[in-house]
């Protein structure tokens, strides 16, 4: 199996992942809190986890991937009476729009995409047990993780709890021990929707964020899973406070065993804000007519670590490439299929699968991909085109209905080929050469070559 090597966030250097069970690889990343539409910083993480995906299932024999969906969260509840609608309308509209705007992207689906509503009973057994540990503590409605019994709080985002409650800037609430303690449970407002009120041994409530992923993760994945993902602004608290959760709730768990972590967006050099009026959502450029495949490109090539900028240039270049590769694709079917290329593999997936093993080296791959392109300008190789093809298809960066205006992409009708070859035929029959061979010659002009055989058929072939 080729080893992968990954940054993790918790050991602060690069390692060889290693999983708990050999053929069969774990990862959770934190999903979207559905109570707008996804901006760009939210999609570039979703990608960035789904070329992930994509490598992983690549090399493990069994990946089980897990992105949850927040539907329950104090910034939902706002949202919902800011625009006067129930809090179900909100999150419906907000989910089916997560969907529409990432399948634009072609982003695969997980193999699971709990949502934090359908999970309460699990959260309350956790924090049950927290309190019966003595990690949590109730007061006033509320239910509080104790930092303090905790001794590792602060590992993954480098921190010492001392440091932090010196500097702390939480709002010094009269219901907690420490302002660092966090809410795993809190309790209804008289005015909020009912759904998103539920029953618990602590009165009508609702969970804290935190303890959703904790609770979700071990659902689906157990105590200890391989990788747990999510964007670099999520570390602290949420992961940190996630680690703290699962660790104390579960015996001897280490919880996951590597973190990785996708760099922050900005949009001409500043910070993504509504207030700022810089606020770009998926939707927003797709209704500008750029294409789902330009943007994914766009959102996956910088170093997912690294932060990414969005501005114009970054999006012409993109656009640049990609109807560059797609000037150099062969020539699709009707289904939107690519012939079969006869001739040994070359290799182009393998290489670029290589390059993303090495902590997602994705300018490696990049240039990997201009480099085949521009020998494919020169060769004009027929099989060359088709492993490009699968290579694009590998990294979802293929989609045979891409309309870019300088994009050379063709789909072959077949029925209309053989349509074309009858007609020929007939004229062949009726001695009318010259009608015979302008059906040829314009097949040809769509790369396709007509070759007759025994028994007065014609079949048909790409050209090379
Ligand atoms: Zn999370």
């Amino acid at each position: 199996m080729l080893p992968i090597h990954l940054f993790n966030t918790l050991s602060r250097k690069e390692e060889i992942l290693k999983t708990i069970e050999p053929d069969h690889l774990k990862i959770y990343v934190c999903g979207p809190t559905v109570y707008d539409r996804p901006h760009l910083g939210n999609a570039r993480s979703v990608v960035i986890y789904d070329l992930f995906f994509r490598l992983f299932k690549n090399i493990f024999p069994r990946v089980t991937y897990v992105r949850n969906i927040t539907d329950v969260d104090d910034k939902i509840n706002a949202a919902a009476k800011e625009r006067g609608i129930s809090i179900q309308e909100l999150t419906k509209k907000n989910t089916d729009f997560f969907y529409a705007d990432i399948d634009a992207l072609n982003v695969l689906r997980p193999t699971f995409e709990p949502r934090a509503t359908d999970h309460i009973p699990e959260m309350i057994a956790m924090i049950q047990t927290l309190i019966a540990k003595n990690h949590a503590y109730e007061n006033r409605g509320h239910v509080l993780f104790d930092v303090e019994s905790y001794k590792n709080y602060g590992a993954l985002s480098n921190r010492h709890l001392d440091e932090m409650i010196a500097g702390s800037r939480v709002e010094i609430a009269t219901y907690k021990k420490n302002p660092l303690d966090f809410v795993l449970w809190k309790p209804a407002d008289e005015q909020d929707d009912p759904s998103s009120m539920f029953e618990s041994p602590w009165g009508k409530g609702r969970p804290g964020w935190h303890i959703e992923c904790s609770a979700m993760s071990k659902k689906y994945l157990g105590a200890d899973f391989d990788i747990h993902g999510g964007g670099a602004d999520l570390q602290f608290p949420h992961h940190e406070n996630e680690i703290a959760q699962s660790c104390c709730a579960n015996d001897h768990s280490h919880f996951a065993r590597f973190w990785i972590h996708n760099g922050f967006l900005t949009v001409d050099g500043e910070k993504m804000s509504k207030s700022l009026k810089n606020f770009i959502t998926v939707r927003d450029l797709l209704n500008q007519g750029i294409s789902g495949i330009v943007i994914r490109y766009l959102l996956l090539s910088t170093h997912y670590r690294k932060p990414f900028d969005f501005n114009q240039k970054a999006l012409d270049d993109a656009q640049k490439s990609i109807e560059k590769f797609y000037s150099v694709l062969p020539l699709f079917k009707k289904d939107g299929s690519v012939a079969q290329s006869t001739t040994q593999k070359l290799g182009l997936k393998n290489k670029i699968i290589e390059h993303l093993s090495e902590d997602l080296n994705i300018s490696k791959a990049i240039a990997f991909l201009h480099e085949i392109a521009k020998e494919i300008k020169t060769k004009n190789d027929e099989n060359l085109k088709i492993e490009f093809a699968e290579t694009l298809d590998f990294l979802g960066l293929l989609d045979v209905n891409f309309s870019a205006q300088k994009s050379s992409i063709t789909k072959i009708d077949e029925d209309s080929i053989n349509s074309q070859i009858i007609l020929r035929l007939q004229a062949k029959q009726e001695k009318n050469f010259q009608k015979a061979d302008e059906i040829r010659k314009n097949l040809l002009a769509q790369g396709i070559i007509l070759e007759d055989v025994i028994g007065g058929k014609t079949v048909w072939k790409f050209s090379a």
